[in-house]
């Protein structure tokens, strides 16, 4: 039997759950189908011999503003690291932390001596316009957006702190050849500035649960839509045993299979996607008592890792009584041989200056398809109705990112609400 509503989102990650509800809200008859066996895409996590583990590492900057406006961040009951890193350099592990947020931490900043005179001065050259742009602003195709490498360039930030520079984004951006938009980049950093990110009391996943938790019908998981089609005035929607009539359809699905639904052009593979491996290891005893992120900032870091980080030092809910969980980050490169686990563990026993046979792997995830490629002029918002009747939203459509995902959604929900939209 060929079901009715009056929208139907497909996928239940937080762009389409944020859509939804916006649309429930709106007095529209919504429903969700979602290909997986549970909400959130590419926000999960899973409980693993009592650690809590997301699956690939990532946190919550409550500054974004679509969290600010959207999301009740205070009910997630968000457990922030501190502000700075960690900095493996040939001599040991340095902090580099801001002296407002950690004044505890001042002194071993000051005396790390990383961020020399010239060198700050750079790094303040080229951020101060982050300062000025807020997510708010629209962004103009082809302005003068360029590469964040070039940006760093034309700053002159050489030396030490342009490797830590560089090695913080590369586990943000989940890229190491600096191709992404500085002004994407500068974005994220003024989000740094004005917000702690942290991890929820009972994982990421916490966060699609929550937009989730507010829809009038519950999203019908374990169903692919196959297909889309215009048909009497209607949508077609056929899925993995079940079909659907609705008026209007929004596909909120991962980049990949969003073109041949939204369009019926199977040919078109979506943006480049950035890949990322992430070990959970657990530790009788903490690496480090630091609750920063930890990069190796040496000229030549001895492992494939961009940071690491005693995730229970800023959750413990995220371990058991008396154990400790440390996440590795890895970048995943097409055509690259995969890093193994040994030399993971190597390199995160050598950034804190441990020994880490001990160390027990809870889980290792390796997520090839996690952030969609940034890359100059950013363009974060692009009309969301594709084809008459159906909607595209995503991180995707927006900025790589969590506040993308959730804008898009946003937009999306606007889009079929009123049809002079853009
Ligand atoms: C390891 C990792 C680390 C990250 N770190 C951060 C971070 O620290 N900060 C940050 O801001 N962002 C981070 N991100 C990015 C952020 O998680 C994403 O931008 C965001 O979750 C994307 O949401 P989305 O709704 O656009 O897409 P998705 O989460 O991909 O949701 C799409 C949904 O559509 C479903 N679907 C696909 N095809 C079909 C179909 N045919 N039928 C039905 N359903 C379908 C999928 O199963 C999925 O549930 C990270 C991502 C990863 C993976």
């Amino acid at each position: 039997m060929t079901d009715s509503c009056e929208v139907l989102v497909v996928g239940a990650g937080l762009a389409g759950l944020q859509c939804a509800r916006e649309l429930q809200a709106a007095g529209r008859d919504v429903q969700v189908w979602e290909a997986a066996d549970d909400i959130g895409g590419r926000i999960r996590t899973e409980q693993m011999d009592g650690f809590l583990v997301d699956r690939g590492f990532q946190v919550l900057n409550p500054a974004y503003p679509a969290v600010r406006r959207w999301v009740d961040v205070g009910a997630l009951e968000l457990q922030p690291f501190g502000a700075g890193l960690g900095v493996r350099r040939d001599d040991g592990l340095a902090v580099l932390a801001h002296p407002l947020r950690e004044p505890q931490l001042i002194a071993r900043t000051l005396g790390s001596g990383i961020a020399k005179p010239g060198d700050a001065a750079a790094l303040l050259r080229w951020a101060a316009p982050a300062f000025i742009r807020s997510w708010g602003h629209s962004f103009d195709a082809g302005d003068r957006d360029v590469t964040l490498r070039q940006a760093l360039d034309d700053a002159r930030l050489t030396g030490e702190l342009r490797r830590v520079v560089g090695q913080f984004f590369a586990g943000v951006l989940l890229e190491d050849d600096g191709s992404t938009s500085n002004d994407f980049a500068r974005l994220l950093l003024r989000t740094f500035a004005l917000g702690v990110p942290g991890m929820p009391r009972l994982g990421m996943q916490a966060l699609p649960r929550q937009l989730a938790a507010s829809l009038a019908t519950p999203v019908r998981t374990g169903t692919r839509v196959e297909s889309v089609r215009s048909e009497g005035g209607s949508m077609l929607v056929r899925a993995s045993g079940a079909e659907l009539r609705a008026e209007q359809v929004v596909v909120a699905t991962d980049p990949a299979s969003a073109e041949p639904l939204a369009r019926g052009n199977h040919s078109a593979g979506g943006p480049a996607m950035k890949g990322v491996l992430t070990h959970w290891f657990a530790a009788a005893e903490p690496p480090s008592r630091l609750n920063l992120l930890c990069v190796d900032a040496r000229e030549r870091p001895a492992g494939p890792l961009v940071n690491t980080a005693v995730v229970s030092n800023a959750a413990p809910g995220y371990a058991p009584a008396g154990r400790h969980l440390v996440q590795t980050s890895a970048l995943l490169r097409p055509g690259r041989p995969v890093p193994g686990d040994d030399e993971v563990r190597r390199h995160a026993a050598d950034i804190y200056g441990t020994d880490a046979t001990g160390w027990e792997l809870v889980a290792r995830h390796e997520v090839p398809d996690a952030l969609p490629a940034q890359p100059p002029p950013l363009r974060p918002a692009r009309p969301a109705e594709v084809t008459p009747g159906v909607f595209v939203c995503g991180d995707h459509r927006s900025t790589a990112s969590i506040q993308g995902a959730l804008e898009s959604g946003h937009q999306a929900a606007q889009a079929v609400l009123r049809p002079d939209f853009r």
